[in-house]
C-alpha cells in the first residue's frame, strides 16, 4: 500500500516557478529559472537551432529508429571536440570515451554510476560548498558517498581558495572531485588560472584524486567557447584521468530536449574501448538508448561550417546581454546609494549573481515586490531586462535597508 506516502517538498529551484505561477500579479518576476530570457521576457530559439531543424525536417531519409545505446557517433565524437578542442592529443590518441546523455544531469548520473562500479580508489566524490543542489541528489542515489570541500567565502564573496585547498588535502588520496568548468553555480565565483594551477597540482600531483568536470555554461560564461573550456583543457592535457558532463541546455537553448555528453578521457586507447563497453551497462538497463532529435541538432550545427559560426555570435550575443545586466543592476544600486558593496554583481561570472541576500530579505521582496528568486539569494541574472532592473533594484535596496 501507499497511503503512508509523505508529500515531498518542491525542489528549492523548480519550485520558484511553481510559486510564480500563482502570484496574479502584473508586475511579477521570474528571477530563479536558470534558463535564458530576451529582453522581452521570453523564452529563445536560437536562429542556428531553427534552421538545424529545418534541415532535419527536408531530409526524407531519417528515420524514428532506436540510436546505438551511446547515442549518435558524430554528436559524441563534435562534441569531445568541443569541449577538450579539435587538436586534442587525447581525442588524437583515442584516449576518449564519449557517450550521449540525457542533458547534463543524465551525464552526471552515468558517469557516477560507472565510477560506483568500477573505480578503483574511494567511491567517494567531493562537491563544492555551496553547489547546484542537484549534485547532492544525483550522486548519492548514483552509489558515491558525497561530501563537500569550501569552496566560496561569503565574507569576501568570492572564492575560499586556502579553504579549497586545504579541504581537497585532507580529503582521501583518489577521492573523486567534482569540478564546475566554469561559472559556477550558484556563486558565480570562479578560480582564476593560476588558482586552477593550485588545483590541478593538489589533485593530480599530491593526491591522484580523479577530477570529474560538470560543464554546464561552455560559451556563456564569456561568450568564448574556448575560453570556458580552459579549466578542463588544462587538466585533460596533463595526461591524467579525467570525466566531463556536458550540457547543451544552456549554450544551444535546447534544454527540454536533454542533450549532453559524458566524456571519460582514460589514460590508453585499450582501457578506453573496455571503459566504452561498461558505460554501455550503465545505460541500457536505465533507459536503453538516447532520444534522437535534439542530439541530431547539435549534430548538425556543429558538423557544419556556417551554423557553427552562426551560432557562436548567438551565443555570445546571449553571454553579452547577461553581462550588460550586470552592468545596469550596479549602476542602478549605485544610483540608488544602497548601503554595501555590490561590485560582486560585475565580478561574478555566468548567468548567475549570488547577491548575498539573505532568506528574510528575499522573502520579502517576494511578498512586496513580486521578484521570485530562490531562497540563498541567487538571481538568474538572465531572466532581467532594462525594464525589470529598476524594481529590482528598488526591492534589494528596501530589503536592505529595511
Ligand atoms: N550542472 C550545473 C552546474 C547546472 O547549473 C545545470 C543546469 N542547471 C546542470 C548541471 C544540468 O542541467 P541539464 O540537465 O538541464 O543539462
Amino acid at each position: 500500500s501507499f497511503g503512508h506516502v509523505k508529500q515531498a517538498p518542491e525542489d528549492p529551484i523548480l519550485g520558484v516557478t511553481v510559486e510564480y505561477n500563482k502570484d496574479p500579479s502584473p508586475m511579477k518576476v521570474n528571477l530563479g529559472v536558470g534558463a535564458y530570457r530576451t529582453e522581452e521576457g521570453k523564452p529563445l530559439v536560437l536562429n542556428v537551432v531553427r534552421k538545424a531543424e529545418e534541415q532535419l525536417l527536408a531530409d526524407r531519409s531519417r528515420n524514428k529508429e532506436y540510436l546505438p545505446i551511446t547515442g549518435i557517433a558524430q554528436f559524441n565524437k563534435l562534441s569531445a571536440e568541443l569541449i577538450l578542442g579539435s587538436d586534442s592529443p587525447a581525442i588524437a590518441q583515442k584516449r576518449v570515451v564519449t557517450a550521449q546523455c540525457l542533458s547534463g544531469t543524465g551525464s552526471l548520473r552515468v558517469g557516477g554510476e560507472f565510477i560506483a562500479h568500477h573505480y578503483s580508489g574511494p567511491k567517494i566524490i567531493y562537491v563544492p560548498a555551496p553547489t547546484w543542489g542537484n549534485h547532492l541528489k544525483i550522486f548519492p542515489l548514483a552509489g558515491l558517498e558525497t561530501r563537500t570541500y569550501r569552496y566560496y567565502n561569503p565574507k569576501t564573496r568570492g572564492l575560499d581558495y586556502q579553504g579549497m585547498i586545504e579541504d581537497l588535502r585532507a580529503a582521501p588520496n583518489g577521492a573523486v572531485v567534482l569540478l564546475h568548468a566554469c561559472a559556477h553555480n550558484p556563486t558565480g565565483v570562479d578560480p582564476t588560472k593560476d588558482e586552477w594551477e593550485g588545483i590541478r597540482n593538489v589533485v593530480r600531483n599530491e593526491k591522484q584524486q580523479l577530477p570529474f568536470f560538470d560543464s554546464a555554461y561552455q560559451g556563456f560564461a564569456s561568450g568564448s567557447l574556448d575560453t570556458d573550456a580552459w579549466a578542463v583543457r588544462r587538466f585533460v592535457n596533463d595526461g591524467g584521468e579525467t570525466f566531463i558532463a556536458q550540457s547543451y541546455a544552456k549554450n544551444m537553448g535546447l534544454y527540454g530536449e536533454r542533450v549532453g555528453a559524458l566524456s571519460i578521457v582514460a589514460t590508453d586507447p585499450a582501457v578506453a574501448a573496455r571503459v566504452e563497453s561498461q558505460v554501455k551497462l550503465v545505460i541500457r538497463p536505465m533507459y536503453s538508448n538516447p532520444p534522437t532529435y535534439g542530439a541530431a541538432i547539435v549534430a548538425n550545427i556543429l558538423s557544419n561550417r556556417a551554423l557553427f559560426e552562426e551560432w557562436k555570435v548567438e551565443l555570445k550575443a546571449m553571454a553579452d546581454r547577461i553581462i550588460s545586466m550586470r552592468h545596469q543592476l550596479f549602476d542602478a544600486l549605485t544610483a540608488r546609494r544602497t548601503p554595501g558593496n555590490w561590485t560582486h554583481i560585475l565580478n561574478q561570472i555566468g548567468m548567475f549573481t549570488f547577491t548575498g541576500l539573505n532568506k528574510q530579505q528575499v522573502e520579502y521582496m517576494t511578498r512586496d515586490y513580486h521578484i521570485y528568486m530562490t531562497l540563498d539569494g541567487r538571481i538568474s541574472m538572465a531572466g532581467l531586462s532594462s525594464r525589470t532592473v529598476p524594481q529590482l533594484a528598488d526591492a534589494i535596496h528596501s530589503a536592505v535597508i529595511k
